[in-house]
């Protein structure tokens, strides 16, 4: 098949400030990645018509695609349209449906349209347009000989629902399709990932292998480019083998949506159930857990046990625990998960207790979790330390623990 190469050009003063962070380049990025378009080049420039023409004409120059993000508002400052059209000597035009569709937006969002909207649904002359659903700014793609433009709005919203929906089905070469498989790990660091999967990823054309960090997780996206859809496991599945091969002891799940889905679904299969205890986490472990449809068939009980109190009275932790060894620790941890485990009647309980901030106490640290797991097959209680003095210290210390605890809550599971 084809190698076309790609560009991107994000379009906006405020990302050269340092206000915004580029999310548009990543994003459009790894779909590239998975269409098997290469990207050798990707830039950003300020909201000025001369440096936009010279960075446009520098990007087709060398590219066969070339992507831009923001510069589609309302506003005087936003130029993209224009001056993309003028590097291909074209004019814009009014596009009248596009004129309704963003009248027909005002009026569902209860808003009063100014006249500058209008100027949304001006678009160069022979365009492919582009529709916004989640905004009023469409884009468009305008084709000339081999090159191909697209013009994309910058919030990042907007612009993602357009990227998938609009403009990947048009990059996908006519009598080709694109099949993929996601694999979910925990447990192992995006860098570690790569480094022990670094030839394949490098050597893989068709699959291609795109990585995608977040908190806490990191996702392999597989994707296959075929003639036929039943032709793509037979590519799919060598690759896939050979990534479990490297790091399968940390996958957690193929094609799930998070790790909380995985857990409930091992739960569901193995006919197993639950019980959280949990303390910095404030009921978040359960929280994730219920937002799984049919999550009530494993889980029936949460104890958010904040104090110690509750940790002794309610829930039925030995008081000599916590005297002994403080309410953070691996022994308070375990006993929690044990104690909700048996007051539940569930197979495996979760016990999580931790120093969140702001402060030390009780000469913990900040930062310092221990997380529980409780069942007759398997027990163990996990130290966790996110040194970690920032304003997001809270809510990520919170969000890692409950991943450690649905990770850990999956791993009992597996020993049924
Ligand atoms: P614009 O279409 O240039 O008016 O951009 C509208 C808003 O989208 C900006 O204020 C930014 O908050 C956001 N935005 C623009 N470009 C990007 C980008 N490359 N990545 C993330 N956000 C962006
Ligand atoms: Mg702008």
């Amino acid at each position: 098949m084809q190698q076309r190469t790609a560009e991107i050009l994000c379009v906006g003063t405020e990302l050269l400030m340092g206000g915004t962070v580029n999310t548009n380049a990543t994003e459009i990025a790894k779909e590239l990645a998975g269409l098997g378009i290469n990207l050798y080049h990707s830039s950003v420039v300020g909201d000025n018509s001369e440096r936009l023409a010279e960075a446009v004409k520098l990007a087709l120059s060398r590219a066969d695609i070339l992507i831009t993000t923001g510069g589609l508002g309302p506003t005087y400052d936003d130029l993209t349209k224009e001056t993309v059209a003028a590097c291909f000597g074209k004019k814009l035009v009014l596009h009248p449906e596009c004129l309704e569709e963003i009248k027909a937006y005002f009026a569902r969002a209860h808003r009063t349209m100014t006249p500058t909207n209008e100027k949304q649904a001006w678009l160069p002359e022979g365009c492919t347009v582009l529709p916004n659903p989640n905004g009023t700014a469409p884009g468009c793609v305008i084709e000339a000989g081999d090159k191909l433009v697209a013009i994309l709005p910058g919030p990042p919203r907007e612009m993602r629902a357009m990227l998938k929906n609009g403009l990947v089905p048009l990059l996908t070469q006519k009598g080709q399709r694109l099949v993929s498989h996601e694999l979910h790990f925990y447990g192992i660091g995006e860098s570690e990932l790569e480094y022990r999967l670094h030839d394949l990823m490098v050597q893989s054309q068709n699959p291609t292998i795109a990585p995608y960090a977040g908190t806490g997780e990191v996702k392999l996206r597989v994707t296959a480019r075929v003639a036929e859809e039943e032709d793509a496991e037979a590519l799919l599945r060598p690759v896939m083998e050979q990534i479990l091969a490297a790091a399968g002891e940390y996958c957690y799940g193929v094609d799930v949506p998070d790790l909380q889905t995985a857990a409930v679904k091992l739960l569901r299969e193995k006919g197993l159930t639950a019980a959280t205890a949990e303390s910095c986490t404030g009921g978040l472990v359960a929280s994730r857990l219920t937002e799984v449809p049919g999550a009530s068939a494993v889980f029936g009980c949460g104890i958010v046990s904040y104090n110690n109190q509750v940790k002794t009275d309610i829930l039925g932790v030995d008081p000599a625990v916590i005297r002994e060894y403080t309410a953070v620790s691996a022994e308070t941890a375990a006993a929690m998960a044990e104690a909700v485990r048996r007051k539940a009647g569930a197979e495996i309980g979760i016990g999580v207790t931790g120093n969140a901030g702001p402060a030390a106490s009780e000469g913990q640290p900040v930062g310092l979790v221990f997380v529980a797991v409780a069942s007759e097959r398997y027990s163990h209680v996990s130290r966790m330390f996110i040194d970690r003095q920032d304003e997001d210290a809270r809510g990520l210390i919170r969000h890692l623990a409950a991943l450690k605890a649905l990770s850990l809550l999956r791993k009992a599971a597996e020993k049924y």
